[in-house]
This record gives C-alpha cells, sequence and structure tokens, in this order.
C-alpha cells in the first residue's frame, strides 16, 4: 500500500481504526490525532486515539479530549483489544516504534496496516503508507495535507480545523521558527477558512497558566539557568524534589528550554529534567549545529536539526556530568571563533 490511491481505496469501506502518538504528546502529537480522528469518524469509521503517556492540562481543551486513551494499568486491556482488532494503525508525530514504550511492539505484531504521518528526520520505515515529510514543520499539517489529498478539505470542521491549527502554532513556536515556510501559512489560512480560531487556540496554549507555573518559571530563570559562554551554551536542570515544591504537573516544564536560546550569541540550550522513571533531556539549538545528531548519539534520542530530545536512565547528576563533557568534543561547532 504505498500508493495513495490504495490507501484511499482502503478507507472506501469503514474501518476500524487506532490513531496512537508519542509519549507525553505535545500539541502537535495530540493536535494531529484529534483532528485525524475527528476526520476520521465523519468519514463513517470507528476510530480511538491512543496516547503511551497523559499529557499537559492546556491540551484538554481539544474536542475529542474525553474520549483519548491513556495507556495505563486500567485501560490496558481495552488497548490491547482495540489494536488487536484494528484494521489500520495510524502512527502520528513519531519516526521509531521504540519511542513509544510497549505499545510499539503491540504495533509491530498487529495485521493491520499502519500508517505512518511525521516530520522527523531518520524514520524506521515500517509502515505500509507513509506520509512523511521532514519539510513539513508540524504533523498537524501533513494531516491537512493528506484529507486534502484525499479529496475531503470540505470535511474539513471547526474542531478538526482547530486541532491541526495548534500542531501547527506550536511546532512552528507561532510562526517563528525556521520550519515555517510559505506552506506553513497556506494551511493556517485555508484551517481558519474551516473555522479554527487563532486567537482563542493560542490564549488557550500559550496564554493559560497556573499560578504555580509560573512561580516555577521565575524560579528557574533565577536560580536554574546556567551560561557557559565558552560553548556558547545555556542549560536548566531539574530534580523531581524541586518540581514537586513546585507542585509542578505534567507540561509545567514546556517551554524552558526556549529561554536558553534568546540569551544573545546562544547556540545550543538545553533542559534535563527528572521524570518519575528516567531522565528527560530537551535540546533546542540554532543555526547549523545539529541537536538531532547529539540527542540521537548520546540521549537514545532524535527529533529535528534544531528541536530534538532525549532520555537517560542515569541519574540526573550523572546525566548532568555526561552532557557537560561531551561538550569540549563540540567545541568548535559550538563556537567557531574561538
Ligand atoms: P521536546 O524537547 O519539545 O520534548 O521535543 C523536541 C523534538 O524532539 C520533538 O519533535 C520531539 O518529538 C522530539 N523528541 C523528544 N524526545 C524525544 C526522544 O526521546 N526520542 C526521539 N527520537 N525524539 C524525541
Ligand atoms: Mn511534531
Amino acid at each position: 500500500m504505498t500508493h495513495l490511491n490504495e490507501f484511499k481505496e482502503f478507507l472506501n469501506n469503514p474501518r476500524r481504526i487506532v490513531i496512537v502518538t508519542h509519549h507525553k504528546p505535545d500539541a502537535d502529537a495530540l493536535g494531529s490525532s484529534l483532528g485525524l480522528w475527528a476526520y476520521l469518524k465523519k468519514k463513517g469509521h470507528s476510530a480511538s486515539v491512543i496516547t503511551p503517556s497523559d499529557y499537559p492540562s492546556f491540551l484538554h481543551w481539544m474536542p475529542g479530549n474525553e474520549e483519548v486513551l491513556i495507556h495505563e494499568e486500567k485501560t490496558r486491556d481495552k488497548i490491547n483489544s482495540l489494536i488487536n482488532e484494528s484494521e489500520m494503525i495510524f502512527c502520528l508525530d513519531f519516526s521509531a516504534l521504540n519511542r513509544i514504550n510497549s505499545l510499539g511492539e503491540l504495533i509491530r505484531q498487529s495485521k493491520a496496516k499502519k500508517v505512518l504521518i511525521d516530520h522527523h528526520l531518520e524514520p524506521e520505515h515500517f509502515a505500509d503508507f507513509e506520509q512523511w515529510d521532514v519539510k513539513s514543520a508540524s504533523t498537524a499539517g501533513l494531516v491537512y495535507e493528506l484529507i486534502v489529498a484525499l479529496g475531503d478539505r470540505s470535511v474539513i470542521n471547526a474542531a478538526i480545523a482547530d486541532c491541526l491549527y495548534a500542531g501547527l502554532m506550536t511546532d512552528t513556536g507561532g510562526f517563528r521558527h525556521n520550519n515555517t515556510r510559505r506552506e506553513e501559512f497556506m494551511i493556517a489560512a485555508d484551517l481558519t477558512e474551516h473555522g479554527a480560531n487563532p486567537t482563542r487556540v493560542a490564549k488557550l496554549i500559550y496564554d493559560t497558566n497556573s499560578l504555580e507555573r509560573l512561580r516555577l518559571t521565575g524560579y528557574v530563570l533565577n536560580n536554574k539557568l546556567t551560561v557557559l559562554p565558552e560553548y556558547n551554551t545555556a542549560y536548566i536542570t531539574l530534580s523531581q524534589e524541586e518540581l514537586k515544591k513546585f507542585g509542578s504537573q505534567t507540561g509545567d516544564t514546556e517551554g524552558f528550554v526556549n529561554y536558553g536560546l534568546s540569551i544573545e550569541g546562544i547556540r545550543l540550550s538545553v533542559m534535563i529534567y527528572e521524570r518519575k522513571d528516567e531522565i528527560k533531556l530537551s535540546f533546542r539549538s540554532l543555526g547549523d549545529f545539529s541537536v538531532n545528531d547529539m540527542a540521537r548519539k548520546h540521549f537514545n534520542g532524535g527529533g529535528h536539526k534544531n528541536a530534538a530530545g532525549g532520555s537517560s536512565k542515569d541519574s540526573l547528576q550523572e546525566t548532568i556530568t555526561k552532557f557537560l563533557n561531551l561538550l569540549p568534543d563540540y567545541r568548535n561547532q559550538l563556537n567557531p571563533e574561538a
């Protein structure tokens, strides 16, 4: 099923469909999934969205949120049978099955047709049909393009449009990052035409803070942001203890890594923080420095050239030390003038 017409033909009959996205989904992961979900339901399919973990409360406004199945103890059996009985599985906003933990193996073994819709570097190519484009700023934009390619532009309603717009807006950093092409504005314009409300979506995602999160932001900027001028690098670290002290919820650290990159001259910004069962790293860079390479090579991760993530099973302190010890190897790339 490598061609669009085979894919389209398959969807001519009502199908049992599962949509899966990555661990700790962000607005692009969840928005593209729920946008696609609402579209498939409108087309008469039965569809479910499964996430490998919970996600930030600033995404709970998305239409269809209450129907999302979060993979945990009490949903395990239901999710297993949905995957086993599905005829088609869409994998959105991630490019390798190992990124979704145990769900990945279930999906690999399932007989369902697999569809990958993604924009990350170096995909695994496990799918029967791929809508994969690294040039696309967002998976939501790829879902939009797929719907249009299927001849269903007119099926897009306000719910679908808001979900997709949310992914497009956040993965371009509010249409500011260097992945923002003419196409992103064209898609945004068409989604707006179909009922997306840019002001409302921006308010819900960017301008809705808990007091705890604002206090945590203040603490991080004041006490936890370290600058290493010799490497044009800034980094932030946060332990579970610190996160607990501020009553942090999932998603409260989102965007912190960007503060480092806003300092003049900084080319690499990293946020290293402790989750319950692992250490998570978030990388951002400017220009040619590839954080995808750094995350892939040293932290079991990946992503895009200028935005990537990874994880570690070492302690927080060991992970910080590992990161700092790597910097001399990258000195020339990070500080070309030195
Ligand atoms: P963030 O830092 O916002 O969590 O992620 C930045 C980018 O890197 C996103 O596109 C995200 O999907 C990707 N990413 C984050 N964590 C991981 C990871 O552990 N593995 C891989 N392969 N990609 C990641
Ligand atoms: Mn994305």
